[in-house]
């Protein structure tokens, strides 16, 4: 770590392939050592496919497969063990590092031992439960920092990120929030470790999760609240990228955007940022880096509020599967408000988000992800009042500043189901 100007505070987030492994883990601790520069706070997410994983157990739980769940779990204690195994050698070490984890362990072997719980309570007991994969991440990351001679603190952002109670996608309470993370800042307190995705209901004790992939938000809560110069969101991908590079060959990094386009492309689908991190970042205006963890010697991409604005440069961004819903009056009249404010009530009700919609008199479609747990429940719930119509397995192509010339081009062989136009921006629902 470079040198002490506890002033300067950075945050560095570590996603779950970061620390998928004892290697990977090791190159988290060198990239600590070499870059972090002042007091740092490193926000890690749970090692791997873990929380995934812990999903699937309560999953089985919930439909009263306990020996299933079970197993699962033993799994997931089994992997945590051996990274232990493959990260320090030392016996006394070892102990130490088994034993910081094995808390989370019985507390979650501790739920399996009960009965299945009622669907009703689906959403509290799964923050319980998936939550225990970022707690465990961080105390080995916390460990075996200590193991390198490197002091830090481990932290409980359940006693940080204060939130409200609506599981699955708590909401922070700043204020309250920002009170107990300043008390952290303490002479001593120069590197901490802390768990990303989770937070604590106040009222009623719970833990509680910020939405998946949510560790991101976390980091720029902390960045936000503590004025930090700059959070570094350390990825397997050289930065932000102006194409899927899996799908369209030609993707190119993208050195510097201003913070409304990255908005803009977390909000259509860019995966490599969780969309809610920019917002608090921005209105402080906190640097956001994107930088490869395999490749940290390289510069990655800026976020900043100076960046030239990517009028020159375009980008794609597809959010797959989409599910695309007609719909329209029964007695063929128009679609007026009251119809769309039932629709709209019906969304919101089920947590539904849309990504684009068009109205015209006689119909109103909207395409929203294509979830049977949610498509399914809102038609069920729409045709009482409407005639529904949907098709699934579908893209949604949002292309920005591109030219007539590529767009032709990228589309050859694909049948655009619905198009919408604005000024440098085309969106288009592909099958
Ligand atoms: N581990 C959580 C998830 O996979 C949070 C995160 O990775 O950002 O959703
Ligand atoms: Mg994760």
């Amino acid at each position: 770590m470079g040198a002490a100007d506890l002033k300067a505070i950075s945050i560095y987030k570590f996603g779950g392939a970061s620390v998928r492994d004892a290697p990977g883990i090791q190159n988290v601790a060198s990239i600590v050592e070499r870059y972090a520069q002042g007091r740092v706070i490193l926000v890690v997410s749970a090692i791997g496919k873990s929380t995934n994983r812990l999903e699937q157990v309560v999953r089985f739980w919930f439909d009263g497969k306990r020996p299933e769940a079970a197993e699962q779990a033993g799994m997931l204690r089994d992997d945590h063990h051996r990274i232990i195994e493959n990260l320090v050698e030392h016996p006394a070490s070892r102990r130490k590092l088994m034993a910081g984890v094995e808390p989370y362990f019985s507390q979650l072997f501790g739920y399996l031992n009960e009965p299945a719980p009622p669907a009703s309570s689906y959403n509290r007991l799964y923050d319980q439960v998936v939550g225990l994969g970022e707690l465990m991440s961080s105390r080995i990351l916390s460990d075996y920092l200590l193991t390198r001679g490197l002091e830090n603190h481990w932290i409980d952002a359940r006693e940080c990120v204060v939130t409200n109670n609506t599981y699955r996608d708590a909401r922070v309470d700043w204020d309250a929030t920002r009170m107990a993370i300043k008390t952290l800042i303490t002479d001593e307190n120069r590197c901490m470790v802390v768990q990303g995705f989770i937070g604590r209901d106040v009222l009623s004790g719970d833990s509680t999760t910020l939405g998946r992939e949510g560790s991101d938000y976390t980091a720029a809560i902390f960045a936000h609240c503590l004025d930090a110069g700059e959070l570094t969101i350390w990825k397997d991908v050289p930065g932000v990228m102006d194409a899927d590079p899996g799908r369209f060959p030609f993707a190119r990094l993208i050195s510097e955007l201003p913070y409304d386009e990255a908005v803009e492309m977390t909000y259509y689908g860019a995966s490599v940022i969780h969309p809610k991190t920019i917002k608090p970042l921005q209105n402080k205006g906190i640097r956001l880096r994107v930088r490869s963890f395999i490749r940290p010697d390289l510069p990655g991409t800026m976020i900043h509020a100076g960046a030239v604005s990517g009028r020159s440069s375009p980008y794609i961004i597809v959010k797959s599967p989409q599910a695309l819903i007609t719909v329209r009056t029964r007695d063929f009249s128009f679609v007026a408000e009251e119809h769309l404010s039932f629709i709209y009530t019906e969304l919101y009700r089920l947590g539904i988000k849309v990504h684009l919609m068009q109205q015209t008199a006689l119909s109103f479609r909207f395409c929203v992800d294509d979830d049977p747990f949610k498509v399914v429940p809102l038609l069920e719930a729409l045709s009482p009042m409407l005639e529904t119509e949907w098709e699934g397995g579908l893209d949604l192509w949002t292309l920005r500043h591109q030219s007539d010339r590529t767009e032709k081009g990228l589309l050859s062989g694909r049948k655009i189901i619905l198009e919408q136009r604005a000024t440098r921006l085309v969106q288009l629902v592909l099958k």
